[in-house]
C-alpha cells in the first residue's frame, strides 16, 4: 500500500486532492495538519472523506511547520483520535502519553534528518514497547548501507514497520521496503510538493516502480551511480519488466565512490540480481569481477554486472550497442564485408563512451583518431586502443568518414551547443551523436541539413538497455517499446 501525504495550507485545498487521489487509485493518505495556515479543522478535513487517512501534526523539530504550542498540537491530535481516524501519528517521544482509543491505529514514529543511527534496533525495540500498531521510522541515509541495514530491520521485525531511509541515496529504500514487509510506503502527491528528502510521487511509486506488486518474491536490479537522480534506466526497465511479466524491480542506487566496495558486499543478501553501472563506477567496479566478456576486456570498463551466486559477471552493452547502431547505419550485414574497415573514425571526447567506441572501430579496423579539450586523456585513449590522439583545435583537419561525439556537448540544457563545426560536415560522413536527451542535438540537425547519414544517441541508448534486459532476465524485449518510453521521459518537445 502507498500512502501519499498531502501538506496544504488550505483546508479546501488538501480535501480536493484526497479526492483525486482516491480516484487515482490511492488506498491511504497522511493528512499533515502542521502545513494547514490558520486554525485546523478536523471536522471538515474528516468529514465525507473519500478514504481512510493517517492524521499526523508534525513538530518543526521533526521536520514539520507546527508553530502552535505543543499543549495545543497534542489536543488536535487526541480529538483525531477521538473522530475516529483511521490513523494517528504520534512521535515516540509523546506516545506514551496518548492513551489507545476506540479503532484508531497508532503509528509510533521516530525522524532522523542528519542519520540513519547506529543504535536502529535499540530504538526500534524501545518504540515496539509504546504499544504501536506500526511503528515509522524515517531517517537520513548518508551510505548506501543505511538503506540496508533500514530494510533488514523492516524484515525482522514482528510489528508492521514502516522503515524507509531519506535523501537520494535513501531513495531505493522507500521502494524496497514493499518487498521487505512494511506496511506501507509514502509518496507525494507530485514532485512539486516534496515532504521530506528522497520523497518519490504516488505517479512514480504506481506507473514508474509498480510499488503494489512487489513481494518478498521480487527480484532487485537497479542502476548504480552517482550522480543517479538524473538516470532514465529506471523508467525503461521497469517498463520493459512489467511488459515481459516478470516479478521484479529495478530502483536507482546512488553509490558515491568510497562507498563501492561496500554496497557490492551488501548485495547478495538484498537479492539483487543485476546492475547497470555508470559513472563513476565503469572502471573501479572491474577489481570485483569474477569473470568479464571480451567487450568489458576490450575497453577496460564495464556497465552491466549480473550477480550469480558468489560470482560477479562483468559486460559492456555501450560497446555493442554502439557497434550494432553504426553497422546498420553503414548497411552492414551480420556476414557480409566490413565496411568500417579502412574507414576513417573521428572520436570527440576520451571518457568512457569514447572508449567503448573507440576499441569497437579499432576492432573492426578502421583508423580511429581521438580528440578531447584535454590533451592528455586523449592520449592515454589512443595509446591503450593503439589509435592517433590530436589536439582540441585540430579536429576540424581530419579528413574524417565518421564523426562522433562522446562529449556531453549538446545535452539539454545546453541545446545550442554543438561540438563539430556545421561547415566542416560532409554528405558522405556518417555521424553518431551519443547524446540523447535530446536526440535532435544541433549536431544531429547540423548534419541532417548537410545531408550526413545520422545515428543518434537514442538508438544507442535504446539497444544498450535491450543488452542489458537480455543479460539480466534471458528474455528480449521490445526496443519500440524502450523507445517510446524514453521519449515520454524525455519530453516529446526535447526528443
Ligand atoms: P565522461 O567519461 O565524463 O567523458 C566525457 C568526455 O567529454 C571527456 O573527454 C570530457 O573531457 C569531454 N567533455 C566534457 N565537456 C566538454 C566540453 N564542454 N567540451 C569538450 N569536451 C568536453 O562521459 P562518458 O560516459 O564518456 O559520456 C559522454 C557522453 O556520452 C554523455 O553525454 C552521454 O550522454 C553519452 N553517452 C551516451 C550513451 C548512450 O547510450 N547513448 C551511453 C554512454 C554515454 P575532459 O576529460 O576534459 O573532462
Amino acid at each position: 500500500m502507498i500512502c501519499v501525504a498531502l501538506g496544504r495550507g488550505r483546508h479546501r485545498h488538501m480535501i480536493a486532492e484526497h479526492r483525486h487521489l482516491v480516484e487515482q487509485g490511492a488506498e491511504l493518505v497522511e493528512l499533515r495538519l502542521d502545513y494547514i495556515d490558520g486554525p485546523v479543522s478536523l471536522k471538515r478535513l474528516l468529514a465525507d472523506r473519500p478514504g481512510p487517512v493517517i492524521v499526523t501534526c508534525r513538530r518543526q523539530a521533526d521536520g514539520g511547520r507546527w508553530t502552535g504550542s505543543e499543549a495545543d498540537r497534542q489536543l488536535l491530535l487526541r480529538q483525531a483520535i477521538v473522530d475516529g481516524v483511521e490513523y494517528i501519528d504520534l512521535e515516540e517521544d509523546i506516545a506514551g502519553s496518548v492513551p489507545r482509543f476506540g479503532k484508531t491505529q497508532r503509528i509510533v514514529s521516530l525522524h532522523d534528518f542528519r542519520r540513519t543511527p547506529e543504535n536502529l534496533e535499540t530504538l526500534h525495540a524501545r518504540m515496539c514497547g509504546l504499544n504501536p500498531d506500526i511503528v515509522k521510522l524515517a531517517t537520513m541515509a548518508n551510505h548506501p548501507s543505511d538503506n540496508f541495514r533500514m530494510l533488514k530491520l523492516i524484515q525482522a521485525s514482528k510489528i508492521p514497520t514502516a522503515g524507509m531511509c531519506m535523501g537520494d541515496i535513501g531513495a531505493p529504500s522507500r521502494v524496497l521496503c514493499g518487498k521487505f514487509g512494511a506496511p506501507f510506503t509514502y509518496a507525494t502527491f507530485s514532485l512539486e510538493r516534496v515532504l521530506a528528502p528522497g520523497q518519490l510521487s504516488f505517479q512514480q511509486m504506481t506507473e514508474v516502480y509498480h510499488y503494489n506488486q512487489l513481494n518478498a518474491e521480487s527480484a532487485v536490479y537497479g542502476v548504480m551511480a552517482d550522480p543517479v537522480g538524473h538516470s532514465l534506466s529506471p523508467q525503461l526497465h521497469n517498463a520493459a519488466l512489467q511488459q515481459a511479466g516478470i516479478n521484479a524491480v529495478y530502483v536507482p542506487f546512488r553509490v558515491p565512490a568510497p562507498d563501492l566496495d561496500g554496497f557490492l558486499a551488501n548485495v547478495p543478501e538484498y537479492g539483487i540480481r543485476g546492475l547497470s553501472v555508470t559513472i563513476p563506477h565503469k572502471e573501479s567496479v572491474l577489481k570485483h569481477l569474477t569473470k568479464i566478456d571480451g567487450a568489458v576486456k576490450a575497453v577496460g570498463a564495464a556497465n552491466t554486472l549480473i550477480f550469480d551466486g558468489a560470482e560477479i559477471l562483468g559486460f559492456n552493452t555501450d560497446y555493442r550497442a554502439a557497434m550494432d547502431s553504426l553497422e546498420q547505419a553503414v548497411g552492414m550485414e551480420a556476414d557480409g564485408p566490413n565496411k568500417l574497415k579502412g574507414r576513417t573514425a573521428l572520436i570527440l571526447g576520451a571518457g568512457g563512451a569514447a572508449k567503448a567506441i573507440a576499441a569497437g572501430l579499432k576492432r573492426r579496423e578502421a583508423n580511429v583518431v581521438v580528440t578531447g579539450r584535454t590533451l592528455a586523456r586523449a592520449q592515454q585513449l589512443a595509446e591503450r586502443t593503439d589509435c592517433k590522439a590530436i589536439e582540441w583545435h585540430a579536429r576540424h583537419n581530419v579528413a574524417a568518414d565518421i564523426l562522433v561525439n562522446c562529449t556531453p556537448v549538446g545535452m539539454h540544457p545546453n541545446v545550442d551547443e554543438s561540438p563539430f563545426d556545421k561547415r566542416e560536415l560532409k554528405p558522405s560522413m556518417v555521424v553518431f551523436d551519443t547524446v540523447y536527451n535530446p536526440e535532435n542535438t544541433l549536431l544531429v540537425k547540423d548534419a541532417r541539413s548537410r545531408s550526413c547519414t545520422i545515428v543518434t544517441g537514442v538508438e544507442m541508448f535504446v539497444r544498450q538497455a535491450a543488452l542489458q534486459f537480455q543479460l539480466f532476465t534471458g528474455k528480449e524485449t521490445s526496443p519500440e517499446l524502450l523507445r517510446e518510453v524514453l521519449k515520454r521521459a524525455i519530453g516529446p518537445a526535447r526528443y
